[in-house]
């Protein structure tokens, strides 16, 4: 494509030659015009004025010979001329005229009508312009001749001048137009060029921005394809951006985002690029890299970002969420690449901010997850979904302090689908929302039904880590109770420690909600997501539920033993009970009660069970419910 310049120049050239082709044509064609016009218009009063002279002169001097009259014109009479009578006949000529062909001007001449008075003759192969006035009260007709070169020629020489002034003036326009048109272009390319950087960077960090990067994604996509390479899409966010704004005011979230660039660099190729699409969300594109090299660079970057940031007199960590997609494995467009990358960084999100490469399986918008969902959506409609409790046993007083509801499909084709297989795709989704307010409602009610039944059960019940933050569901949970006017220390809601973790802030502040709220509160799976000390003693939970991978062998196992005995020692300490869950033997049991552990959880005493079959054991077992009391540990 050619540039600016290169069409200014040629545009100009253009119209630089068609005003010199316009010009030259119209000065030739008028100057030659003039020429003719002003040249018979001269000859005409000149022969006019010498046969009224001669004229006089015959009157006057009757007798005068003429070629005497034209002997004393002589001197002046730098023309040929020729006297003709009335059979054109002729009489005489100038001096100059001495030598045309007699017989062929009165041929000519004789042959004309009479009331001719101009024309162009040959004349001894010149060609000459006459014109021609009688000599008044005479019979005679004086002619003019002139050569048609002579004056013409001095006009046509002048067109020509012109001609060339006008073709040099206009060229010289056009090369000084050419210049100007240079010089201007190269301004305009200037601009246009900084224009288009803005258009295609980032103005805070000058990174390439969303465009930029979409447009590389394509190239590379393409080159891929031709050279049958794979390549990465990384997309990662900042999590904590959002709290350094808040804390520490724009200017130092600025600081720290235009670090980040400079940072990764070092990280990348020349080929790769990094773009900052949106607040603190950034992408990296990596021409060449393999899915499995990808966990490696996503590790590097948290690497990167967990190294202090000086801002400020300060240093600041940040982490994000990593996420990224592969082509061609996750699809072969940009759009497709970067839908799927976000997925996995949405994931990402979800699971405490481990790096995630996309998988059909985590995707929400897959056509399988949204039949599952779209199922799911039925299922709670049709009452295809049910609650089982599983009992909660102090182990001091031998009675049941409790249950846990745990969440079970019976799917019409699939049959039963446990809770892991569904519960993580809810939440990865708006389903987790309807499905949470399902439990809750379930289990509120049932604890209504088993109060009247005098068996008022503490019921935990598990919030996933999306509907921790959901405000709506906090006062969902609030609207339950008052409805069913339950005690609200008969409900325990049990959160993941690594739900916990995810978002620590937002986290504090739900909890302490549903504490004043008077809600039991246990943290779930504990072990597996490294709480430090000083945020737990933070934490107005009342229970630690130790993991069930630290339970079930621990009777073999000296580190569980250990990790075991630390937890309820730390829970101790801080005021709180522990649960332990996933007891299978009586092996576990001894070691849980030697270890001063306050509940146990687990297939040794039963496992969960429909609401039929709960009511069954609790008539069979020996074990007494009781209301539970957090002081009863
Ligand atoms: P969880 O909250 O840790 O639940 C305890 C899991 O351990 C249950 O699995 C239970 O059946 C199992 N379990 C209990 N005692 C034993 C034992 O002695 N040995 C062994 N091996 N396992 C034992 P389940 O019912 O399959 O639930 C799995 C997970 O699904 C739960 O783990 C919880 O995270 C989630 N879940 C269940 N119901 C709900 C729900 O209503 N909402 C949410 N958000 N999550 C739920
Ligand atoms: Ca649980
Ligand atoms: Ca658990």
């Amino acid at each position: 494509m050619k540039t600016l310049r290169q069409q200014l120049f040629i545009a100009f050239l253009g119209i630089a030659f068609a005003i010199v082709a316009v010009f030259g044509m119209m000065s030739h064609f008028i100057a030659t015009e003039y020429a003719a016009e002003s040249e018979i218009h001269m000859l005409q009063s000149f022969v006019q004025e010498k046969a009224e002279r001669l004229a006089t002169e015959l009157e006057s001097t009757p007798s005068i010979n003429h070629s005497q009259f034209f002997k004393q014109q002589a001197s002046y009479l730098k023309l040929p001329l020729v006297l003709i009578d009335k059979q054109s006949r002729l009489v005489s000529s100038s001096h100059l005229a001495k030598n045309f062909n007699k017989e062929k001007i009165e041929d000519y001449f004789s042959s004309l009508p009479s009331n001719k008075t101009g024309g162009i003759f040959t004349l001894d192969d010149t060609k000459q312009m006459w014109r021609l006035s009688p000599v008044p009260n005479t019979n005679y007709r004086l002619i003019l001749f002139h050569s048609e070169d002579k004056d013409v020629s001095f006009f046509k020489a002048l067109g020509f001048k012109l001609f060339i002034a006008a073709f040099v003036i206009t060229w010289i326009s056009a090369w000084s137009s050419a210049v100007l048109a240079n010089i201007i272009s190269r301004k305009l390319d200037e601009q246009n060029a900084v224009l288009e950087h803005m258009g295609l960077h980032d103005q805070l960090t000058d990174l390439p921005n969303r465009h930029l990067i979409y447009k590389r994604l394509e190239h590379a996509i393409r080159y891929a394809e031709y050279a049958r390479k794979p390549l990465a899409l990384f997309l990662f966010e900042l999590n904590n951006l959002k709290d350094i704004n808040d804390t520490l005011g724009h200017t130092s979230g600025d600081e720290l985002l235009t670090q980040i660039g400079p940072r990764l660099q070092v990280l990348l190729s020349e080929n790769d690029t990094i773009a900052r699409l949106d607040g603190g969300e950034f992408a990296v594109l990596v021409p060449g890299l393999e899915a499995e090299q990808t966990p490696q660079l996503a590790y590097k970057i948290q690497q990167v970002l967990d190294n202090p940031f000086p801002i400020e007199d300060m240093s600041i960590k940040t982490c994000a969420c990593i996420g990224a997609s592969i082509f061609p494995d996750h699809g072969d467009s940009p759009q497709e690449l970067f839908r799927q990358a976000d997925v996995a960084m949405s994931h990402s999100k979800l699971n405490n901010n481990e790096f995630f490469l996309y998988d059909r399986e985590n995707d929400p918008n897959s056509i399988e997850q949204l039949t599952l969902m779209s199922e799911l959506n039925d299922a709670i409609l049709n009452n295809d979904l049910q609650l089982f409790y599983q009992p909660k046993i102090d182990l001091r007083q031998n009675t049941i302090i409790g249950v846990e509801a745990l969440l079970r499909w019976f799917h019409p084709v699939h049959g039963l689908i446990p809770p892991d297989e569904f519960i993580p795709k809810a939440e990865q989704t708006a389903m987790i929302k309807p499905l949470t307010k399902w439990v809750i409602e379930t289990a509120t009610q049932q604890w209504a039904k088993w109060n009247t039944q005098g068996s008022p059960l503490q019921i935990a019940i598990n919030v996933s880590q999306r509907s921790l933050y959901d405000r709506d569901l906090i006062h969902f949970i609030a609207e339950a109770l008052q409805e069913i006017k339950l005690s609200q220390c008969c409900l325990d809601i049990e959160i993941t420690e690594t739900a916990v973790m995810a978002h620590p802030a937002q986290s504090l502040a739900t909890l302490r909600l549903l504490s004043k709220m008077g809600i039991h509160l246990s943290i779930d799976d504990f072990g597996t997501g490294f709480t430090s000390l000083s945020y737990l003693k933070e934490l107005p939970v009342n229970e630690l539920k130790i993991d069930k991978s630290f339970i079930i062998n621990m009777a073999s196992d000296n580190t569980d033993i250990m990790i075991v005995r630390s937890i309820i020692e730390l829970a101790h300490s801080l005021g709180r009970t522990v649960v332990a869950e996933g007891v299978e033997n009586e092996d576990v049991l001894s070691l849980l009660r030697a270890l001063n552990c306050d509940f146990v959880q687990g297939y040794h005493y039963a496992k969960p069970m429909s609401v039929d079959d709960f009511n069954d054991w609790l008539q069979s077992t020996d074990l007494t419910p009781v209301r539970y009391r957090s002081d009863t540990a």
